[in-house]
Parts: C-alpha cells; structure tokens; sequence
C-alpha cells in the first residue's frame, strides 16, 4: 500500500520530502516506483524517440558539461544548419526503424529569427510522415514558442540541468529563471514541455532532490522527464568529475518517477556506458523511455540493434505513437522491428 501522498499529482514537494524519498532503503523505493509506475503506464512498455542534431557546435553557451560550447577544445567538428530535406529523409529511416517521436537539436543559445522558417519547415516536414516531433534550440521568446508551436511542433526540450543551488557551478551565460521562463512560454503556446536535468557533475543528492523538486513544482508536470548521466568528453570542465553510483542514478529515476507519476521519465544520454543490468533496473525504476539512435547530438549512445536485442530479453514492446497511424499497422511495424532488429545503418550521425 503506497502513502496518500504517492496517489496524487502534486506540486507543493518540500525539500525534506524529497530528500526523505532518496534516502529510503532502496528496495522501498524501487517498490513504491514500480507500484505507482504500473498505475499509470504499461510497465512492460517504452516509448522511443530518436535525436538528431540539425545544428553542432559553435555555441556561445558555457554548459560545463557541454561538448557543443565554442569554449572548450573538445575537437567537434562544427556543422551549420542541416539542410530541410536531409532532415526529412532522416526521419522516414528513423519512423522505418521503429521510433515514434523524431526530436532535432540546434547547438544555440536562442534561434535567431531568421532561423525559424527553416525549423519551422522541419517540424512540418517530420510531422507529414505522422512522426511525433520535438525540438531543443535553446532558450525561446514567447512569440518564438507560439511560431514553433503554431508550426505543429508536439514537445519542447529545455533543461532545468540540475538543482538552483548547484547551478552556478554548471552554466554561468544563461539564469536558472531564463530557463524557467522559457518553460513557461512553451507551455504558454500550447506545446508539450520536455525538461529534466544531468547528474553525475559533482552535484550532491541534496541537489538531485532539488532538481527534481523544482520540475515537480512547475505549474505542470513536463510530459517528458530526461534523467542524463554526464557524458565525460574530453576537453569540458566536467572531463574529470567523479564518478556518481549508479544506484544513485536509478534513484534519481525512481523518485522522478513518484514525483511526476504521469510524466515519461526518459533513461537519455549516459546509456552507452551502462550495462544491460542497470537499464534494467532503470525500467523498474520507471523509466519509460529511450533515444534510440547511434548517437545523441554529439556523444555515443547504444546501437539500435543492442537496443532492440535488450528490449527483447526484457519482454518490453515500444510504446505505440500516438498520432497519424492505424493502431494495426503500426503495432505490426514495431513488432517486426523489435523482432528483427537489424536496424544499425538506417542511422545517420550528424557528427562524425
Ligand atoms: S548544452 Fe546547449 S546551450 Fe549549453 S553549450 Fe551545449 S548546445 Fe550550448
């Protein structure tokens, strides 16, 4: 029997509150995720989205835990604006794979106004093939989100990266409340929000909790929750930071999961260096889904087929896309792919 607590969807979590979920006996916790997991998803379902970067590199930004920021010498090679049919095709082979929701990232600060008819005709291109689509290009002025939104733009990503307290240690060119506010026009126009954060930067739980206290809190949950694990590249600030327990990561997980019961809670970058294992757990934990690609905007993430190999062993089916395709049809499409999985060449990486 779960707490009254765990049966609503809240925004008034304290700290302590927070703090008292992570420092449960982690049986416990795993068990409380799992149980209010199952009262709102097909536990034995995830949902899968692929990411390709339309934009690398260059940017002005000074995330310490980014490869993309001009500041660092992480040796990326940098790429413009991809062009709109080149990201088309790359959605069809994506939808041909089996994902569900083709999410492109620009490495900006913000887009520039002249940047927006082209997104503008991606988002337009990548929904026609009945693909759910989202977004990541950095902080958005209100009239920014209406024109992506109006453009049929499903899901916003913007990432709260980690708790207020720790944030000056991670971004110095960009506020936490810029961040909020950004959330804030994006749900203002109507789009889904996309926000989590990374652990693994040195942070403390106290600091885990907070980031989850404060996506928890926002008026509205975030329909997608990303939980990341800090890719180590050489060359940023963070190449050297300690290792973080991955029980500590699947933690975080479970907990986002108990705060925001209705949210995906996505297992996102970092997976690449996690065994089958603590995936696994992860899916216990919560977590409902996945990029499923060969690369995230610029660092390694599992080959699709592993991907698919894995979600085989573990009985766990990709969730069915929501919009623009027969129910029938797309269950056939995304049995024969899991089945198959033979899928590593359909993937373009924008980088290397
Ligand atoms: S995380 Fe985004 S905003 Fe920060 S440096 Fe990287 S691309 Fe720029």
């Amino acid at each position: 029997m779960l707490p009254n607590y765990m049966e609503s969807i809240r925004h008034d979590w304290t700290k302590q509150q927070v703090e008292d979920l992570f420092e449960q006996p982690f049986n416990d916790l795993m068990f409380q995720a799992q149980s209010v997991h199952r009262k709102k998803f097909n536990p034995n379902e995830v949902q899968l989205s692929t990411l390709l970067s339309v934009k690398t590199g260059a940017c002005p930004e000074d995330c310490k835990y980014c490869p993309q920021s001009a500041r660092y010498d992480t040796g990326l090679e940098v790429e413009k604006l991809l062009a709109v049919e080149k990201v088309i095709e790359e959605a069809k082979l994506a939808k041909d794979a089996g994902a569900t929701r083709f999410c492109m990232g620009a490495a900006w600060r913000s887009p520039k106004d002249k940047d927006l008819p082209y997104v503008t005709k991606m988002v337009q291109g990548v929904k026609s093939l009945g693909l759910e689509t989202c977004m990541t290009l950095g902080m958005l002025e209100e009239n920014q989100a209406q024109a992506l939104a109006d453009a049929g733009l499903d899901y916003y990503n913007h990432n709260l990266d980690t708790s207020p307290e720790y944030y000056g240690e991670v971004i110095t060119t960009r506020t936490y409340s810029d961040r909020i506010n950004t959330l804030g026009n994006v749900r203002k126009s109507g789009m889904k929000v996309c926000a989590g954060g990374i652990v693994g930067m040195g942070e403390s739980e106290a600091d885990r909790a907070g980031l989850l206290m404060q996506l928890a809190n926002l008026p509205q949950h975030p329909e997608s929750v990303p939980i990341n694990m800090l890719v180590k590249v050489d060359g940023t600030p963070f190449e050297n930071a300690k290792d973080l327990d991955p029980f500590e990561f699947i933690r975080t997980i479970a907990v986002a999961r108990i705060m925001m019961p209705e949210s995906h809670v996505r297992l996102s970058a970092g997976r690449e260096s996690m065994n089958d294992e603590l995936q696994a757990l992860a899916f216990l934990a919560g977590a409902n889904s996945i990029f499923y690609c060969d690369s995230l905007l610029t660092t390694a993430n599992p080959k699709a087929n592993q991907d698919m190999a894995l979600l085989n062993r573990l009985d766990i089916v990709p969730e069915k896309n929501k919009i623009n395709m027969d129910p029938s049809d797309q269950e056939e499409t995304l049995h024969k792919k899991i089945l198959s999985a033979k899928t590593d060449h359909l993937f373009y990486n924008a980088v290397n």
